[in-house]
């Protein structure tokens, strides 16, 4: 797997090797079981039921990571955060804020479009419960590290709660970032330097927060502006 992503030249090259990748059996078992069984609302539908790939254009200059595809939502749809809760959320966010083309993210002919924006996670499968493995997050680890690399413009990052940001973390050395000792602490709003690459935390959007008001619109947007600024868009 790791030679798999190294191997890439290119973003598109990226995309198309990690929707390959079976390096971990409970996921690729999990993955392909929810694309067979289904949800009885989507029972007509394909479920991609593979790995998903990032989502927005090579030369994003901001990168925007979660955690891993909803077993419905980017599971079903092969996009990332597209036709689910949580998507519903983040889009609608990135559009009031002038990133998106459109509120909206339902099916992956849509038409949606990312303005410098590139959104991923550090685990690509869709995990039981959301809950990946520590293995499977380390496993993983070599496809966000090398998404890092090959975006070159890259100047500002959020990533959407705490298990994105220790994974985060964990791959931006192997990227080119040395990140600073003691580690920066996740929180809602924080933000570092991390040699030259701006790190914001935001709470993730999943519907735990959205729906507790834990998480309003008017927080992930603040985020996303100041983000959206400090990578010059
Ligand atoms: S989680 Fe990542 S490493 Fe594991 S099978 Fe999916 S794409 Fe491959």
């Amino acid at each position: 797997m790791t030679d798999f992503a190294e191997r890439a030249d290119s973003i598109a090259e990226l995309d198309a090797a990690v929707s390959e990748c079976r390096a971990c059996p409970r996921l690729v078992a999990w993955r392909e079981e929810v694309a067979r069984t289904k949800r009885a609302a989507f029972a007509d539908q394909d479920y991609w039921g593979r790995p998903v790939p990032g989502f927005g254009p090579a030369d994003a200059s901001l990168a925007i990571i979660g955690l891993a595809p909803a077993a419905h939502g980017a599971n079903r749809t092969g996009r990332m955060f597209t036709g689910d809760r949580s998507g519903d959320v983040l889009y609608a966010a990135l559009y009031d804020v002038g990133l998106a083309s459109q509120p909206m993210s339902t099916h992956i002919d849509d038409g949606l479009e990312l303005f410098g924006v590139r959104i991923t996670a550090p685990v690509r499968c869709a995990p039981p419960a959301n809950k990946p493995t520590p293995a499977e997050r380390d496993t993983c680890k070599q496809w966000l590290v090398r998404e890092l690399q090959l975006l070159e413009n890259l100047r500002a990052v959020v990533v959407l709660g705490a298990f994105g940001w220790q994974a985060t973390l964990n791959a931006l050395p192997s990227a080119g970032w040395q990140v600073p000792k003691p580690r920066p602490r996740f929180g809602h709003g924080v933000e570092y330097d991390v040699n030259g690459l701006r790190l914001f935390g935001c709470y993730h959007v999943s519907q735990q927060n959205t729906f507790t008001g834990k998480l309003t619109p008017e927080m992930i947007k603040k985020v996303l502006a100041r983000a959206k600024s400090a990578a010059r868009l």
